[in-house]
C-alpha cells in the first residue's frame, strides 16, 4: 500500500526541479561586493562620518555573517551598472533594525528604515525579504550604505537584482513555498481528522509538531510576518522564540508515543521526557528575557534535543522496535535536509534547487513518511484486533464444544450410547409436569445373567454384547402402542435408557399399552430372545418391573425406584412381569422403623464423623479434610447416601447437618491444638440451602468457635442446586460473604452447566469419580477430564479429583494439571482418632524418605 504515494512523490521531486533550475545563477542578479565596518555598542556614527571613515574592511566571504555580535554594522556596497541593477534585496528577515543609505556623488540621496522591529506596513516594498529600490543614472557615482543591528544572529546575505528578473524568480520560489505549505497542510488535517475518529494522542500531537514546522519554516522565511501578523512585530519576534522549542518538544512527544517508548524502552522514555521539560522552560523563559538570550538558548538547546532524537530512532531499530525503521528514515530525511541546507548557506555546498530547497524537502518528505507509517500502524492494530477477535471466537466455540461433550457424557452410557439414568429422569419428570393428565408406565428391564456372562466372556465381550442388547430391545419396544421416546435426534431415536449396566428402563402412556395385550406380549417373547453374539445365542434372562404414574408416585426418583422393586419380586421372576405392588414393598415398612431409629441416633449421639484427607499434588502435602457421615451401627445395612437421602425426605437433614457443622468445627479446633491447620469440608444438602434460617445457624455457630474461623468449606452438588437455582445461588452468596468457601462437589455425574457455574461463589471443583475411576483406560474420559481441568482453570477454580484409587490414576491427574486429589490411594474415610494416626504416620514416612 505505500507504493503508489512514495512514486508520486519522488516523480514530483524530479518534476520540481526541473521546473526550477533556471533559478540558480540567473543573469539578472548578482552577489555585490562588499565592505564592512564594524561599530561597538555605545559609540554611533553618522552615515557620512560612515561613508568617509579610513575603517572600512574588505569583507572575504560572499554572504556577511558576523554571528551573535552587538555592534552595528556597516555595509558599504558598490552599486552596479544602472541598466542591470535596480534592486537590492536583504535575504536574512530577521534583522531587527535596517537602515538604507543611497549616496550619489558623495551626496545623500536617500534614507529608508526598516527591521522586523517595525510594522510590515512600513518597508519600502512590501515583500517577505527586505528590498531596497536603487534608482540611478549613468551619469554619476552611487554608494549604498547599509546599518544593520540586530539582536539574533547578524548575517546580511545580500543580492543586487533587476527588478524584473526578481519578481519573476520570486513567483517561482512563491510556488515552490506553496507547494511546500501545502503538503503539510494536507498532512495536518490528514492526521487532524484520524485523530477525530481514533482520538488517539499520537495522532493530535503528530499534527501539533507538523504545525510547528510548518510554522518554523514560514518564519524563517518571513512568510509568517507577511501574512499571519504584519502590524504586530512584537508577535513575530516572540513567536520565532516560541516555535523552536515548541516544534522540539511536539517532536519529543511525537516520539515517545509513535515509538511506544514507555513500554519498550523506559529509560530512554525518561530522558525524552527530561528534555521536553527543559524546553517547555526555555519556552517559558522567552517571555522573562530579551530576544538576544532567547534565541541563543532556544537554538542552544535544540542542538542536543535533536541530537537524542537522531540517535533515538536507529537506536530503537537496533533493538527490534519495528515502529522505529519509519521513524529513523523520516527523521533522517529531516536532519539531512536541514544538514544541507545549513551547508549550503556556508557555501559548502553548490547552490541548486535541491541545496537550496533540501530542508523545506527534508521536512515534507518526514511528514510523510510518518503519516505512512501511522497509517500502516492504524492498519496494523485493526489487523491485531481483528486476530484477537478471532482468538476468542475459536476459545468460545471450544468452550461450548467441551459443555457440549460433557452434557452429551452427562446425559449418555458411555459403552452403548444410549440415554442414561439422569436423561432418563430429566425426560420423565418433565413428561410428568408437562402432561400430567395422562397415566404412564414406567418399565426397567433387568438382565439377570450379565453377571455371569461377564465373568465367562470377559468385559469386553459383555460391552459388546450389551450393545447389540440395547439394539435390540430398542427396537423390540419401538412398535410397543404408546411408547414415549427418551431422546429424539436427527440420527436416531431412543425408547431406551441404560440405568446400570445391567438395568434398562422405557416409558410409556400406560392407557394405550394396556388396552394392546396382544402387542405387550409379542414384545415380551421378542425381549426374552438370545443376543447372537459371534454364532452364540447368548440367554439374558430379562424381566420386567412396572409402576404407574400417578399411582405409585409422581417423581422419576420413586417411580424407579418401585419398578426395580418390582422387577424383584417374585411374581415378575415367575412371569417376567410384574407391576409395583405396596403390599409387596419390603422397604417402606423397614424404612419407616428406619427413621425413628436414625432419629434416636442423632440425639443419642450414635452417628460419626470420618474424616478424608485431600493431597495437594503440587506439594505431596495433606491440605485437607473431607467430613463424612458414618452410622456405626448399620455400617452393614444402610449407605451414607441412604442415610442422607432418608434424612433428606423426613426433614432430618436440618438436625443431621447442625450435628455435623458442630462435629467439623470441634475437630478442626482438636487439630489446630495438635498443630495441624487443616480445613475440613462438609457437605450440605440442597435442603439446607432452601432453610430460611441457614445462614443464620451457621454464622451463630461458627462466631462460638472463634478460634477455628476460615477453615471450614462447603461442599454443594450442582445439580442438587438446579432444583431451585435462584434460592439456592442467593443463600450461598451470602455464606460466602461471611467468609465460607464454596467448592462445588461431583462434577460431570449431571447436566453441568457452565453458564450456571459461573455465577456461584466457589473457589473449587470435585471432579466426579465416574469420571475418574477409568482414567486410565478410557480415553474419551480423560479428554473430558482434561477439558474440564482446563475450563475450571480459567474460570479461576482449583480442581480437586475424587475417588483416585491409585498410582496411575493420579500420575495421570498431574500431567493435566490437576491441584489436587482424594481416594482410596491416600486412605479411606477414617475416625477421627484414626486420621491423627494417619497424618502422623505420613509425617514419620516423609522424615524416612525425605
Ligand atoms: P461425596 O460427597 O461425593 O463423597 C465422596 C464419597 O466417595 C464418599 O462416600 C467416600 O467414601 C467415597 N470415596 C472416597 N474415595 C473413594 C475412592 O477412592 N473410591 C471409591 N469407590 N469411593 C471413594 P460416602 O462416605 O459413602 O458418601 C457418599 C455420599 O453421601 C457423599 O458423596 C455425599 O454426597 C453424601 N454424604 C456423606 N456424608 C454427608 C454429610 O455429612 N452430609 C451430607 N449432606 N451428605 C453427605
Ligand atoms: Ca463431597
Ligand atoms: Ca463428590
Amino acid at each position: 500500500m505505500a507504493q503508489h504515494p512514495w512514486l508520486r512523490l519522488l516523480a514530483a521531486i524530479a518534476l520540481l526541479s526541473l521546473l526550477t533550475a533556471p533559478a540558480a545563477g540567473v543573469a539578472g542578479s548578482y552577489i555585490p561586493e562588499v565592505d564592512y565596518l564594524k561599530v561597538p555598542p555605545g559609540q554611533s556614527l553618522t552615515a557620512e562620518q560612515a561613508l568617509y571613515s579610513n575603517q572600512w574592511q574588505r569583507l572575504d566571504d560572499s554572504s556577511p555573517n558576523f554571528g551573535y555580535i552587538r555592534d552595528t554594522v556597516w555595509l558599504k556596497i558598490s552599486a552596479g551598472a544602472p541598466e542591470t541593477v535596480d534592486l537590492l534585496e536583504v535575504q536574512y528577515p530577521q534583522l531587527d533594525h535596517l537602515e538604507f543609505f543611497l549616496f550619489r556623488n558623495g551626496q545623500q540621496l536617500r534614507h529608508q528604515v526598516t527591521g522586523d522591529r517595525v510594522p510590515f506596513s512600513q518597508r519600502p516594498v512590501r515583500d517577505r525579504h527586505f528590498l531596497f529600490p536603487i534608482e540611478q543614472t549613468s551619469d554619476a557615482d552611487y554608494d549604498i550604505l547599509l546599518k544593520v543591528e540586530t539582536q539574533g544572529a547578524m548575517q546580511v546575505p545580500l543580492e543586487l537584482w533587476n527588478s524584473r528578473e526578481f519578481y519573476e524568480t520570486s513567483s517561482v520560489e512563491a510556488q515552490i513555498h506553496a507547494v511546500y505549505y501545502g503538503i503539510l497542510i494536507t498532512v495536518i488535517f490528514f492526521n487532524l481528522f484520524i485523530f477525530s475518529v481514533l482520538r488517539e494522542p499520537v495522532y493530535l500531537v503528530y499534527v501539533l509538531s507538523t504545525l510547528c514546522y510548518l510554522l518554523l519554516i514560514a518564519s524563517l522565511n518571513g512568510t509568517t510576518f507577511q501574512m499571519l501578523w504584519p502590524a504586530y512585530p512584537s508577535i513575530q519576534n516572540q513567536a520565532m522564540l516560541l516555535v523552536v522549542p515548541l516544534a522540539v518538544v511536539c517532536t519529543l512527544q511525537f516520539s515517545r508515543l509513535f515509538l511506544k517508548l514507555k513500554q519498550t524502552a523506559p529509560a530512554w522514555d525518561r530522558l525524552v521526557r527530561f528534555a521536553i521539560w527543559v524546553n517547555l522552560l526555555v519556552a517559558a523563559y522567552t517571555f522573562m528575557t530579551d530576544y538576544s538570550i532567547g534565541s541563543r538558548l532556544t537554538v542552544a538547546l535544540a542542538i542536543p534535543s535533536c541530537l537524542l532524537l537522531t540517535i533515538l530512532g536507529p537506536y530503537q531499530w537496533y533493538r527490534g522496535n519495528p515502529q522505529a525503521v519509519f521513524y529513523t528514515i523520516a527523521w533522517g530525511a529531516l536532519t539531512l535536509g536541514s544538514a544541507a541546507t545549513g551547508a549550503n548557506k556556508y557555501g559548502l555546498l553548490p547552490n541548486n534547487f535541491l541545496t537550496a530547497y533540501s530542508m523545506q524537502i527534508g521536512s515534507a518528505l518526514e511528514a510523510i513518511l510518518l503519516t505512512l507509517a501511522l497509517a500502516a500502524r492504524l492498519y496494523q492494530e485493526r489487523q491485531d484486533k481483528v486476530v484477537a477477535r478471532e482468538a476468542e471466537l475459536k476459545a468460545m466455540a471450544a468452550r461450548r464444544a467441551a459443555e457440549l461433550r460433557l452434557m452429551d457424557h452427562a446425559l449418555h452410557n458411555p459403552v452403548t450410547g444410549f440415554p442414561n439414568r439422569s436423561s432418563f429422569e430429566m425426560t420423565l419428570n418433565d413428561l410428568m409436569t408437562r402432561a400430567a393428565e395422562h397415566r404412564y408406565g414406567v418399565v426397567v428391564i433387568r438382565l439377570n445373567n450379565l453377571d455371569s456372562v461377564t465373568k465367562t466372556l470377559g468385559h469386553r465381550n459383555s460391552d459388546r454384547i450389551l450393545e447389540l442388547a440395547s439394539k435390540h430391545y430398542n427396537a423390540a419396544i419401538k412398535d410397543l402402542p404408546g411408547v414415549l421416546p427418551v431422546e429424539q435426534t436427527d440420527a436416531h431415536t431412543y425408547f431406551l435408557a441404560a440405568l446400570d449396566p445391567q438395568t434398562f428402563a422405557f416409558v410409556v402412556n400406560a392407557d394405550q399399552a394396556e388396552a394392546a395385550p396382544r402387542a405387550v406380549i409379542s414384545m415380551l417373547e421378542v425381549l426374552r430372545f438370545p443376543i447372537d453374539y459371534l454364532g452364540m445365542q447368548i440367554p439374558m434372562e430379562v424381566r420386567l418391573g412396572v409402576a404407574i404414574f400417578p399411582e405409585h408416585g409422581k417423581d422419576a426418583n420413586t417411580l424407579i425406584r418401585r419398578a426395580i422393586i418390582a422387577e424383584g419380586s417374585e411374581r415378575a421372576a415367575e412371569r417376567g412381569l410384574a407391576y409395583y405392588k405396596p403390599s409387596r414393598d419390603s422397604f417402606s415398612a423397614d424404612r419407616l422403623t428406619m427413621v425413628s431409629e436414625l432419629r434416636q441416633a442423632l440425639i443419642t449421639n450414635q452417628l460419626s464423623l470420618y474424616l478424608q484427607p485431600k493431597m495437594s499434588l503440587a506439594t505431596d502435602n495433606i491440605v485437607g479434610m473431607e467430613a463424612l457421615i458414618r452410622w456405626p451401627e448399620k455400617q452393614d445395612s444402610v449407605r451414607p447416601d441412604e442415610i442422607i437421602e432418608l434424612a433428606e425426605q423426613t426433614g432430618l437433614i436440618k438436625p443431621l447437618t447442625r450435628w455435623v457443622l458442630e462435629q467439623a468445627l470441634i475437630m478442626r479446633s482438636q487439630l489446630l491444638e495438635q498443630g495441624r491447620d487443616l480445613g475440613i469440608s462438609i457437605n450440605i444438602s440442597p435442603n439446607n440451602l432452601r432453610e430460611p434460617d441457614f445462614p443464620m445457624f451457621v454464622q451463630k455457630l461458627m462466631s462460638s468457635y472463634k478460634g477455628v474461623q476460615g477453615g471450614i468449606t462447603f461442599e454443594v452438588t450442582e445439580t442438587s442446586m438446579m432444583q431451585d437455582p435462584a434460592n439456592s445461588l442467593r443463600t450461598l452468596q451470602s455464606l460466602n460473604a461471611t467468609g465460607i468457601p464454596v467448592s462445588i462437589d461431583d462434577f460431570g455425574s449431571g447436566y453441568s452447566s457452565l453458564s450456571y457455574i459461573k455465577q456461584l461463589p466457589a473457589s473449587e471443583v470435585k471432579i466426579d469419580r465416574s469420571l475418574v475411576t477409568d482414567l486410565a483406560t478410557q480415553s474419551e474420559d480423560r479428554v473430558i477430564v482434561q477439558t474440564t481441568i482446563d475450563m475450571c482453570h480459567s474460570l479461576g477454580y482449583q480442581v480437586v479429583a475424587e475417588g483416585v484409587e491409585d498410582e496411575v490414576t493420579a500420575t495421570i491427574l498431574r500431567s493435566m494439571g490437576c491441584d489436587m486429589i482424594q481416594g482410596f490411594m491416600l486412605t479411606p474415610p477414617l475416625p477421627f482418632g484414626d486420621a491423627l494416626a494417619w497424618l502422623g504416620a505420613i509425617d514419620t514416612q516423609r522424615r524416612v524418605t525425605g
